[in-house]
Order: C-alpha cells, then sequence, then structure tokens
C-alpha cells in the first residue's frame, strides 16, 4: 500500500496540487499566526466575525461549565440535550419551517439528507458546480443522477422533460456556490417545481445570515423564505460556531432521525457548541448592523478590485474568486500574497474543476478600513506580478 500512496502523491505533486497542513494560531478575528508570522486571514467563512464575538464565547464557556466539555454519546443512545431542542426550535423559527434537525456537521447533514430522503426508483438533479458533500451524497444515493449545467434552468427543464424515471425528482442546489461567490436562480427553481413537481433540496451554508433583508439567506433573498421542501445550512460559517442543520416538515425531520445513518451514528455535539450557536442565532436577528457592516465591506472590496481590473466572475457576495486557471499558477500567487501577508489559499482540483484554479477570498465584517486597503493592495500587487491585471 505505502508503494502506492507514494506514486499517488508524486503524481499529486507534480500537477502542483499537494496539500500540507498549516498550523496556525488566531490572534484575534482577523489575523493569525504563521510560521512566526502576523497574517491578515482572508479565507474564514465566518462572515459576520461571530467566532469572536464575547457573547458567543462566553455561551461557549459556560455551557461547558455547565454541562461538561462533550456528551460523548449519540443523541439516540444517551438523549438529547436541553440546548438540543432550543437551537432546533430557535433555527426552524429564523428561518421559517415547522421543524429544525441539527446534525455535526454540513458534510454529515448533505449525506443525510440526500442518501435517506431518495430511493432506488428516483432521480437526483444537481448542480454541476455543486459542493463535493452534496455529490458524494448523491453518490451514495441509489437514485438516478443527472447532472445540470451551473445555474442553467433551461438545461436542468430540458433534462427533466427528458427523464422517464419511475420514482419521485429531486432538484439539489446551492443557494451561493461556496467556490464561485454566485446565487443560484432560487426563483426559477420554484418556479420550475410548480410545473414539474420535484422536491426541492437549498443547501444554504453560505447564504444564511448573511443574505435576505433578514440575513435568512438565498432563499429570502428571492423573497421565498421557508419555502424550499427542504433546507440546510451550517453553523460554521456566518454563525461562527460549528455543526449544521436541515429544515423542512415535521415528518422529513423524524424521517431522518430514524433513517439518516450520518445522524444516528455519530456522536452529539459538544454543549459549548450548541450554546454558541445558540447566541449566534440571537446576535444575528438582534443586530441588523452586523449584516449592513459586512455589506459595507463587501462593496468596498468588491468596488476596489473591480476598479483594478479583476474579473470577479458572476460572483456576489462576501465570497470573492480570483480565478488564475492552472494550479501551479494559483499557488504561485498564493506564495506572493503569503510574502506580503495576507493569507488566502490557492484552491485547486478535485475542489474546483480542472483549468479554474483560484484564489477565493471572504470578506467578513471585522475588516477594518486600514485592513481592507492593505489586502487590495496586496492583491493588485500579486494580480499585477501573476498577469491577472
Ligand atoms: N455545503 C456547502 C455549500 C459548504 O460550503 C460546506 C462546507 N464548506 C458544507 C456543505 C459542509 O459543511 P461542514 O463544513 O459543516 O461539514
Amino acid at each position: 500500500m505505502r508503494d502506492r500512496l507514494k506514486v499517488n502523491l508524486e503524481n499529486i505533486k507534480q500537477k502542483g496540487n499537494y496539500r500540507a497542513i498549516r498550523h496556525v494560531k488566531p490572534l484575534d478575528a482577523s489575523w493569525i499566526l504563521f510560521n512566526g508570522k502576523k497574517f491578515l486571514n482572508l479565507c474564514s467563512n465566518s462572515y459576520l466575525s461571530l467566532h469572536a464575538h464575547p457573547q458567543v464565547i462566553e455561551a461557549a464557556a459556560e455551557a461547558a461549565h455547565k454541562y461538561g466539555a462533550g456528551t460523548c454519546s449519540s443523541r439516540s443512545i444517551s438523549g438529547s440535550i436541553e440546548l438540543y431542542r432550543v437551537l432546533e426550535d430557535e433555527i426552524a423559527s429564523y428561518k421559517c419551517y415547522p421543524s429544525g434537525l441539527v446534525f455535526s456537521t454540513g458534510y454529515m447533514a448533505n449525506m443525510g439528507v440526500i442518501a435517506t430522503l431518495t430511493e432506488k426508483d428516483d432521480v437526483i438533479f444537481s448542480d454541476e458546480l455543486n459542493h463535493s458533500s452534496l455529490i458524494d451524497s448523491t453518490r451514495l444515493s441509489r437514485a438516478k443522477k443527472v447532472i445540470y449545467r451551473h445555474r442553467d434552468m433551461n438545461d436542468l427543464e430540458g433534462k427533466i422533460r427528458k427523464d422517464r424515471s419511475k420514482g419521485i425528482k429531486f432538484v439539489v442546489s446551492e443557494s451561493v456556490f461556496s467556490m464561485d461567490g454566485d446565487i443560484a436562480p432560487v426563483a426559477d427553481l420554484v418556479e420550475l417545481r410548480n410545473r414539474y413537481g420535484y422536491q426541492l433540496i437549498l443547501d444554504d451554508a453560505h447564504g444564511t445570515g448573511v443574505f435576505g433583508d433578514t440575513g435568512r439567506g438565498g432563499a429570502e433573498f428571492f423573497r421565498l423564505t421557508g419555502s424550499m421542501d427542504v433546507e440546510m445550512a451550517t453553523f460554521g460559517k456566518s454563525f461562527g460556531s460549528f455543526g449544521a442543520f436541515v429544515l423542512g416538515d415535521k415528518i422529513v425531520t423524524d424521517y431522518l432521525v430514524n433513517r439518516a445513518r450520518t445522524f444516528m451514528y455519530t456522536t452529539a455535539l459538544s454543549p459549548s457548541v450548541l450554546a454558541a450557536s445558540i447566541a449566534s442565532i440571537r446576535l444575528i436577528k438582534d443586530n441588523p448592523s452586523f449584516r449592513d457592516d459586512l455589506w459595507g465591506n463587501i462593496e468596498y472590496i468588491r468596488r476596489h478590485m473591480r476598479d483594478a481590473g479583476f474579473d470577479l466572475k458572476d460572483s456576489i457576495g462576501p465570497i470573492v474568486p480570483v480565478v488564475v486557471g492552472e494550479d501551479a499558477k494559483a499557488v504561485e500567487m498564493q506564495h506572493i500574497l503569503m510574502e506580503k501577508g495576507v493569507f488566502i489559499q490557492a484552491v485547486r482540483p478535485p475542489t474546483v474543476p480542472p483549468g479554474t484554479s483560484r484564489l477565493r477570498l471572504t470578506v467578513v465584517r471585522s475588516l477594518t478600513m486600514d485592513e481592507m486597503d492593505f489586502a487590495i493592495n496586496v492583491l493588485k500587487y500579486a494580480g499585477k506580478k501573476a498577469g491577472l491585471i
């Protein structure tokens, strides 16, 4: 086995695709220490910077003191602590669904939903740029898989019309795409659902807390809050915590409790994680200014990058893709940024399609004007050196 691994790893290295774990130390909401040097972290998904909010931290610490560091068993085995009930009620009510179920990660939530709700004669239509957790879940499902072109409703409709499967049709899409930062045509997906009667599953991992007038996410952005058949999102992004949730009718969450293996056979989240997520939901609901500040930063960074000549594709929110193309060139640009004190990872295949390696930078609420100006200047310098602008 070792010989094979060695050869495969060598191959990965030659393609400029090798990943090594970088050990870092967070210093505050935006800065990290890496190899003894300070870096501005421009790749966190904590869009509202809530992972560093004193009330979230305090809630986590208090819960650990009160209930212990871990739950140390699955929810089905040793019972579900009260914090779960509070969190599930509050997230379902915030996102306007009858019922919510918390999973330990978004990856597991997607596995649970897609592999459990679909069956052999069903068909899953999936956007070609869906997140790996959605791709892997679809692979795990026994349903037929059909990939439609990214955000292309004509292609989706054509494929639905052609399909002769006997079972239930499912359409799966992210709301805000994690690597491209563009948004799915959710209103069209709902309109097509009304026409073709499929089940619409929306992954709102990058929309929740950020998009929509009240931060309820990608569906709210289209004035369609609470109207997906199943919606999921994570607590590890704008909530600044960890874990994920699935929303829908009570019969859906009941079914998942009984059948989703990624729910049943895993240890429950720690009390501090649950308490942090509850604190974050309340902060998001009570502080619309957090979103205003974030969108102010998004607008500022995007304007300066566009003025500098960067092609930001169709992205519109905090995820800003700088597509470089070749893997090695993306890594080279990452090195230039790192040299200047900006921490951004080159994102390469298999995370993104071949030939579209990129720098994926994320804008967060805690960035100050000085930090943004610093980032913009470094990006311009690196963009020029890499021949992008
Ligand atoms: N869906 C999307 C769109 C994501 O971007 C991610 C994580 N990056 C997940 C699901 C998985 O969530 P988690 O990190 O909680 O496993």
